[in-house]
């Protein structure tokens, strides 16, 4: 007697958990369209892996795709690495391996305009390569060419409005700004090249990933948006300030992407 009824427990206890696991296959299955979240750095993407539920990964092209769901919606999580090619090079990969239907670009950036400071957020509305040009006498010369234009590329206008509805609820209103980040491959730490971008760009902030994977995403169609928590002023003092700052600004961006995702 007591044999049987341990047998229909443990049948009944294997059929409850198999029905909890077909109903949350259900639930990510309704939303459908699966978001792409990339970042430059591991410290940029731990949050958010903390946070998500991974299936399984995927190597491809010497980058880990993290495929799961972060509240209920499907995603993708990827590190591109630092810099324009790599940050390029993965989100090609991402758009031709996956079905992307937004892309969300988090991380950390120096602060260009006198207006931001360390800590606050900067969403993109447009980004720009800062470095791409002739580099003559007086420093560089914007380009234009057929190849790379010195175009803005611009952020979804409605990826931006909720970037920036929850960059309010972490940080608080007077802490976020939107505008243009300019993008190249150096870290600036130089206080008369971040004039040049903030007088002569109209930049709010610089970083060395956004506009490649902004390039890219436009290229594929796919409606993207950069959100940034600023870990230094890119002037003399920068690499200190980055070094006190970028764990903890870094987590701040992901907090955003999260709330950002839950508001979906
Ligand atoms: N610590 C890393 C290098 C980080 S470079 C290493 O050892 O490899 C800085 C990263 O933060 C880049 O991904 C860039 O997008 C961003 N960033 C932060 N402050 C910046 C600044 N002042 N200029 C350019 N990029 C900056």
């Amino acid at each position: 007697m007591k044999r049987w009824s341990l047998f229909i427990l443990t049948i009944l206890f294997f059929l409850t958990v198999s029905c909890v696991n077909i109903s949350d296959e259900v639930s990510d299955e309704e939303k459908s369209e699966t978001i792409g979240i990339m970042s430059a750095m591991d410290v940029e993407l731990d949050y958010l892996l903390s946070k998500a539920k991974i299936s399984h990964v995927k190597e491809i092209g010497g980058n880990t795709f993290h495929i799961g769901t972060l509240d209920g919606h499907k995603i993708v999580l990827v590190k591109a690495g630092v810099g324009k090619t790599l940050s390029a090079a993965c989100t090609a990969i991402m758009l031709n391996e996956f079905d992307i239907s937004k892309l969300i670009f988090t991380g950390v950036a120096g602060g260009v305009s006198d207006d931001v400071n360390i800590t606050d957020v900067v969403i993109a509305t447009s980004l720009m390569f800062h470095d791409y040009g002739y580099l003559n006498q007086d420093g560089i010369v914007e380009l234009d060419s057929d190849f790379v234009p010195k175009v803005f590329l611009n952020s979804d206008k409605s990826l931006v409005d909720l970037a920036y509805k929850a960059a309010v609820d972490i940080v608080g209103k007077n802490k976020v700004f939107k505008g243009l980040i300019v993008t190249g491959d150096q870290f600036v730490a130089n206080s008369s090249y971040v004039e040049y971008l903030d007088k002569e760009l109209g930049a709010k902030a610089v970083e060395m990933e956004g506009a490649s994977v902004a390039y890219v995403a436009s290229k594929y169609n796919v409606p993207f948006v950069v959100v940034r928590s600023l870990s230094d002023k890119a002037d003399g003092l920068s690499h200190e300030q980055y070094e006190n700052w970028y764990q903890i600004v870094a987590d701040n961006s992901g907090k955003i992407v999260f709330e950002l995702i839950k508001n979906l």
